[in-house]
């Protein structure tokens, strides 16, 4: 086997080995209090990622991104293509807040809620130890061939019943229960496009976690890339007491607390050695800690050799959360916020865009009266049905009107529409008159959209 020299880390990925070819990382399964509490969380995330697309509010998908239809749900709210502005500073204030838990807490993201992690080490890392033992030396991977096929078989099996169960997921945050359901009992041929989807789909959710599984976060993932700009000495991140291990000794009575057992090694689902410090392929999932701390209650000595904790912190026992970045980055994000809360206070249920008919000026009625021809396009951005009629706020004698007479719109529905504006010639006020127009409810002013009426 390809054994990595103290300082080949710095050289290559530890899953590669010196002729470039891929080394297979058998972790050990890890037990203690923080693999306990991961557990936890990850599993109600998981629960979360399952049954969004099943629940409701007031009749609406608490989370639907169809992309198709550009239907877009969210906490049950529906947002449209005209809402881009607050999905971008939503994204804003998403990546901010990243940043800014990342300055402070380190990549807790990737070890406690990247989807690529619940789903490697909660669901197929798993299966792996029922079929395959714990880790590379487990007496399952040792045992007889025959037995050994059968297992890595069914395994697989099972990995790819998993990996179609968590494509229909997925699939269902976009096209919501209901249209997967008709293409899942309905004969293949009426839904020929969207099945071919769920199968590549599913083919390549299987190989992600059946092959490539650690690589996405070694050699692919832009985030753990940016972990030597975002971290600092005073970030908390899963870190070795080399003030307390070094030097290493397997003598427990000599050197340092570390005895040089390599468990936490062994346990490692990126397969790094933490001890030589913060490296992009660490996921921040705390099993060395876990694992440390039971061979620290093996040879009696204190726990938290590996901890979370803070290169300050173990220099010299202090620890700073507030620093000048992450006091600049929370300004930022408490800006952001404001913006943000403030343009959804001000988003109003309707979308009103109008714009003249093409290639039209004015028309003469009679002596007396003008009129001007516009299209105007509704959208109903509520979750209630609409019935609007149209009012000229700022003219008593001018006219306007739609050829049905009122709008009608139920919740996210449109409706494009001819419209005309009359006036008498007494109240042009030159070649352009400024026209406001009203959108009543009932006699609830909802909206006013204002344009020019051209005149002679
Ligand atoms: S598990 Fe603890 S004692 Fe063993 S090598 Fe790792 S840091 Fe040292
Ligand atoms: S070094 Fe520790 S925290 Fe980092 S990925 Fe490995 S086991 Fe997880």
């Amino acid at each position: 086997m390809d054994k990595l020299s103290d300082q080949d880390f710095r050289d290559r990925p530890n899953n590669i080995d010196a002729t470039g070819q891929r080394k297979w990382i058998n972790a050990k399964k890890p037990q203690g209090k923080w693999y306990l509490r991961r557990n936890i969380v990850g599993y109600i995330l998981l629960t979360f990622l399952v049954i969004a697309p099943f629940l409701k509010v007031n009749g609406h998908p608490f989370m639907l991104l169809d992309i198709l239809n550009r239907k877009f749900f969210l906490f049950g709210q529906m947002v449209f293509a005209e809402d881009t502005y607050i999905l971008a500073l939503v994204m804003a204030v998403t990546v901010v807040s990243i940043m800014l838990f990342t300055v402070v807490f380190g990549r807790v993201w990737c070890g406690w809620a990247c989807p690529q992690t619940l789903f490697l080490e909660l669901v197929y890392r798993k299966i792996e130890f029922l079929f395959e033992g714990n880790g590379r030396n487990s007496k399952r991977r040792r045992g007889p061939s025959d037995t050994s096929q059968i297992r890595t078989l069914v395994k697989h099996t099972i990995f790819i019943l998993i990996s179609i169960f968590f494509t229909n997921v997925f699939l269902m945050w976009f096209i919501g229960p209901q249209q997967l359901f008709e293409i899942v009992t309905e004969p293949v041929g009426m839904h020929l496009a969207g099945f071919s989807i769920m199968l590549a789909l599913s083919g390549f959710y299987y190989w992600i976690y059946a092959n490539f599984r650690e690589q996405v976060c070694t050699l692919f993932c832009p985030y753990g890339r940016m972990q030597g700009v975002l971290l600092d000495n005073n970030s908390i991140s899963v870190i070795y007491d080399y003030k307390r291990g070094e030097p290493r000794n397997s003598k427990v009575t000599e050197g340092g607390d570390c005895i040089n057992c390599r468990q936490c090694v062994s346990v490692c689902p990126t397969g790094i050695d933490i001890r030589d410090g913060s490296q992009l392929e660490c996921i921040h999932c705390a099993d060395c800690i876990d694992e440390c701390n039971l061979v620290m209650k093996k040879i009696n000595k204190p726990y938290n050799l590996i901890r979370y904790d803070s290169v300050q912190g173990v220099e010299n026992g202090k620890r700073k959360l507030l620093n000048a970045r992450s006091v600049a980055y929370t300004a930022v994000l408490v800006l952001l916020m404001v913006i943000l809360a403030f343009t959804v206070g001000k988003r109003t249920t309707i979308d009103v865009t109008l714009w003249r008919a093409q290639g039209t000026l004015y028309q003469q009625l009679d002596s007396e009266t003008y009129s001007n021809i516009y299209q105007i396009m509704f959208l109903n951005k509520g979750n209630e049905p609409l019935e609007l009629t149209l009012r000229l706020l700022n003219i008593p004698n001018g006219e306007v009107s739609i050829a049905d007479g009122k709008v009608v719109l139920p919740p996210g529905g449109k409706m494009k529409e001819a419209l005309i504006i009359k006036l008498k010639k007494r109240d042009l006020t030159g070649k352009e008159t400024e026209c406001k127009i009203g959108l009543f409810s009932g006699d609830e002013l909802k909206e006013t959209v204002t344009t020019n009426f051209l005149g002679p």
